[in-house]
């Protein structure tokens, strides 16, 4: 019997990007994307076109270079959000415009000042004029599990019947418990004309450490879309992880009978990518990506896993594209792949450094041909020590000095692109002291701090 499908929606360069220093410029969000779609992502959120100018071209980018998957851009509920999304669209081969309004009371009342009429009205509205230019429409109502439940579903309703494809139902806060978001989705089968003819989507925020749980527990009650994000980034504590979700699906199919079109073994590939262009380390113990993950070091686990590798562990590291660690390293190697062994030997490194070290590898790989873990050490600890001599970084546990000068092009260039009100941070590291112009659209709009 053919397992259901799952859709993924990944909302790492929209929700994710949100999220404090993740932004992401253009070139990067394109290089993400392309990975995504090597992951099989099945929706990619490219952004919030209205957002700025910068939103605008990266959601015009992707949208203009993927063909495979659904590329949606966010709206507000208001004809000119969705034609600004709309337009940044105009290149997808599958656009989606996704419309969110709030619909709980504590959201009307402080945040939009609506009544439950108007929003009603408004979400009806949104919906309507959306799907005259595109015929995937999802819509989200914000902070639907803090909702009162007949209204969401009067609203869910609404939007089903102005023409909403995919209804979203996000716990926008991370304030629901598996059980609860379960039965909030069973409620909206059970109660919402036409929800059958849509797909229902979870969207969960991670507050509470739930939000992988929740999305599950949303699927087992129905829903047929995820949205998730790599590593979890996003708003606050972040959005539900799609490693997690998709290898849970994996490795327990006898709970979670569903199929999903992710190409697993590129999930580590996307979570270091992520970390590399955002600067933002996965912690070491994260499930299925963390550089610890698969690590034993009590002997008695490293004994078992020796003899047997299921004895501690429920999936390969091949399984999720952590590299082998028989992998010989030769001078014909890629930066990429010394960068992988560097991870996995505990050294993350930024460009700078990692120039420098690939620059003695392939120095070194030419005498000695095969370069081993403990050879690969001893280079690094080399260089570290050859570079902290030249810095002033003194008394710090990070060897290598912060590569200042290299960050402050791709954020000087996404600044340039920005409004004029970006704060100036000083980055008092490093060799010289380096003032690089600190910017964030949503630091600067307020308004755009909002999402689903
Ligand atoms: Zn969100």
């Amino acid at each position: 019997m053919d397992r259901p499908r799952i859709i993924i929606f990944d909302t790492t360069l929209r929700d994710g990007e949100q999220s404090p220093g993740c932004s992401m410029n253009v070139p990067e969000k394109l290089r993400l994307a392309q990975q995504l779609d090597r992951l099989g992502v099945d929706v990619i959120e490219a952004g919030f076109p209205i957002a700025s100018d910068g939103d605008f071209e990266a959601v015009k980018q992707i949208a203009n270079s993927l063909r495979r998957p659904v590329i949606a851009g966010l709206a507000r509920a208001c004809a000119g959000d969705v034609d600004r999304a709309w337009e940044a669209l105009q290149g997808a081969a599958h656009p989606r415009i996704h419309i969110f309004l709030a619909t709980s009371d504590i959201h009307l009342q402080y945040k939009l000042r609506i009544t439950r009429e108007e929003c009603l009205a408004q979400a009806r509205e949104a919906v309507r004029h959306a799907k005259t230019l595109c015929q995937d429409v999802e819509f989200s109502p914000e902070d639907a599990t803090r909702t009162d439940v007949p209204f969401l579903c009067q609203v869910v309703e609404a939007a089903i019947e102005a023409g909403a494809t995919t209804v979203n139902i996000p716990d926008t806060v991370g304030y629901s418990m598996p059980e609860e978001y379960g039965q909030l989705i069973r409620t909206l089968y059970e109660k919402v004309k036409g929800i059958d003819k849509v797909v229902v989507s979870t969207h969960c925020h991670n507050d509470l450490g739930l939000a992988v749980a929740n999305s599950l527990a949303g699927v087992q009650s129905g829903a047929r879309q995820i949205e998730c994000t790599i590593n979890g980034i996003g708003e606050r504590a972040g959005n539900a992880a799609m490693e997690e979700i998709v290898m849970a699906m994996r490795v327990r199919p006898d709970r979670y009978p569903f199929e999903t079109s992710i190409a697993s073994e590129q999930l580590f590939a996307a979570s270091q990518m992520l970390a590399e262009i955002t600067r933002v380390p996965v912690q070491p113990n994260k499930a299925i990506i963390g550089r610890n993950a698969f690590a034993h070091e009590a002997g008695i686990h490293q004994d078992g896993v020796l003899k047997n590798p299921l004895t501690y562990e429920i999936m390969t590291p091949q399984s999720v594209g952590v590299p082998d660690s028989r992998l010989v390293l030769g001078k014909h190697s890629g930066r990429h792949a010394l960068a992988l062994r560097c991870e996995q030997l505990g050294h993350q490194f930024e460009r700078r450094e990692l120039d420098e070290v690939y620059r003695r590898f392939v120095i070194l790989a030419d005498r000695i041909k095969k370069v081993q873990d403990s050879h690969l050490l001893e280079l690094i600890q080399d260089v570290s020590s050859g570079m902290v001599s030249n810095s002033e970084v003194s008394g710090h546990k990070r060897i290598f000095p912060p590569a200042t000068a290299n960050l402050s092009q791709p954020r000087a260039a996404s600044v340039a692109a920005g409004a004029g009100s970006a704060e100036t941070y000083s980055a008092n590291a490093g060799p010289a002291q380096v003032t690089i112009p600190f910017s964030d659209h949503h630091t600067e709009q307020e308004d755009y701090l909002w999402g689903v």
